[in-house]
């Protein structure tokens, strides 16, 4: 049998929570699994015994670590705002929960590993498309030093997969402190399982929280979900599918779905094509997140007292505000409080919005952008012409930044390190999975570096950094994957 490092061991704490929130399932290997890549984690995992047969045999459910677990977990959850019942891992299952001599956990999962007693109608399956989808952005959210699951390593295999055309397996090892999300908490509230949720509640506080209260915890993820949502909103990252069984207990970006970054300046854009109400467009995003986290604050309803579960909650619009004005800021490269910054920002993306100008190439731009010189914006004006609204702006902007004390210099290089340079939009992501369906793995390699180091210059990827090109932007993706 395989084993961990010495000093790494594998606990078993989410099986010890509740019978209710588990089942011990029985995962189904891809078949002829080849093991595409690894990041870095292996190590951080204690995994680096294991050669890359034995990670991907393991990985495949085909041989057993000493002390790994198959279990995947039953949630409940809101659904394009509509309870959806009793939910689960429909295709992913829990192998382990690392304990590393440093005390830091961390719990791999499977996705692809088959049927659950969860899978509803689906299969249970993955396909490259959306693991390898999954494995970039985990790491460009990463990159971006924004919250997120990560990843361990990424299979294919050569069943077929039956989605909108036939497609080939695959399974994505990602790696969180642990899997629990709102909708955990929505299953025993709504199932009636008080004993459960009672258990949860403090195993959640004990093992991720600390010595806190139940209030404080709640507080803390509040503050997590607002932080999170101000980053998403400023690296212009739309998720696409923002139920509650997709948000994290930890406040992390989870579950990539049809996801997609802003290419036009949409400030309504939909990259959910199932998304038919826009419910959750980018300028949504923020107060769906309230949304949902009034759906958890329900499940603490026998915990804590009403007036108080209000007032944490009440401290999400401030925190998202502080958050995200914060960030604006940092965008533009203002470091003194003026009152009208935040109009200057706005107005500033209502201009881009209407001449559906590229967002993160705007900003990547400005970050070059001399006082009083718009021909510092060179490459922008070449791209969209010499437009009036924003030379309009730019005077703003100018007026604005005179009252700054710091160097133009120092501007200029804390802007581009707020700024990525790239973001993985979905034509880039396409490009990628065309060569690991051909089973390559050379531009999944690159782009992990690239998206791993977002704000600094990539010379022979410079095409990526300028607006998508007509033919790919603002692709809408669909939700079965
Ligand atoms: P998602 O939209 O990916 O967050 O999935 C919503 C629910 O559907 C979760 O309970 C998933 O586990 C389940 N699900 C999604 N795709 C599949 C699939 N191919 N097979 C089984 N269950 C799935
Ligand atoms: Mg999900």
């Amino acid at each position: 049998m395989l084993e961990l490092k010495k000093d790494y061991e594998f606990k078993h704490s989410f099986r010890h929570i509740s019978p209710e929130l588990f089942v011990d399932v029985d995962p189904t290997p891809i078949t002829s699994a080849k093991l595409i890549y690894t990041t870095e984690l292996k190590k951080d995992l204690g995994l680096e015994l294991l050669t890359d047969d034995e990670l991907r045999n393991w990985l495949n459910s085909e041989e057993r670590l000493e002390g790994d677990q198959h279990i995947s977990t039953r949630y409940a959850g809101h659904q394009f705002g509509v309870w959806a019942g009793q939910l689960g891992d429909g295709r992913a299952i829990s192998i382990g929960e690392i304990c590393t001599p440093n005390k830091e956990r961390f719990e791999i999962q499977t996705k692809g590993s088959g049927l659950t007693p969860f899978s509803r109608m689906g299969d249970g399956k993955a396909v490259i498309r959306s693991s390898v989808r999954e494995f970039l952005c985990s790491e460009a959210m990463h990159g971006l030093n924004i919250p997120t699951t990560r990843v361990l390593a990424l299979l294919t295999g050569q069943d077929k997969v039956y989605r909108e055309k036939i497609e080939r397996s695959a399974i994505v090892a990602r790696v969180f402190p642990t899997n629990i999300r709102f909708g955990h908490f929505e299953y025993c509230f709504h199932f009636q399982k008080s004993e459960a949720l009672k258990k949860l509640i403090n195993y959640t506080r004990e093992t991720f929280y600390g010595a806190i209260s139940t209030q404080e915890m709640l507080k803390e993820i509040v503050k997590r979900t607002a932080r999170l949502m101000a980053h998403w909103q400023d690296v212009g990252f739309c998720h696409g599918v923002m139920n509650t069984d997709n948000m994290s207990i930890m406040g992390l970006t989870i579950d990539y779905g049809p996801f997609g970054f802003l290419e036009d300046t949409i400030l309504n854009y939909v990259c959910n094509h199932s998304d038919h109400n826009a419910r959750y467009a980018y300028n949504q995003q923020p107060s769906v997140a309230m949304w949902n986290l009034e759906r958890l604050m329900i499940c603490f309803i026998e915990e804590v007292p009403k007036e108080e579960l209000e007032a944490i909650l009440n401290f999400y619009v401030p925190c998202f505000e502080e958050e995200y004005l914060k960030l604006c800021r940092k965008k533009i490269g203002l470091k003194l409080d003026q009152d009208d910054d935040y109009v200057l920002f706005i107005t500033l993306l209502k201009y881009m919005g209407t001449l559906n100008i590229d967002y993160t190439f705007f900003f990547r731009q400005l970050a070059s952008y001399e006082v009083a010189r718009p021909e510092t914006m060179k490459t922008f004006f070449d791209y969209y012409g010499q437009r009036s609204e924003i030379l309009g702006w730019l005077k703003h902007y100018d007026e604005r930044l005179k009252l700054e004390t710091i160097d133009q210099r120092e501007r200029h290089k804390q802007m581009k390190s707020n700024n990525p340079k790239y973001v993985l939009k979905n034509y880039i992501a396409q490009e990628v999975i065309d060569d690991v369906e051909k089973d390559q793995s050379q531009k999944l390699k690159e782009w992990i570096f690239i998206l791993s180091h977002p704000f600094d210059e990539h010379p022979t990827f410079e095409k990526y950094s300028l607006p998508t090109p007509a033919e790919f932007k603002n692709i809408q993706v669909s939700c079965s994957s």
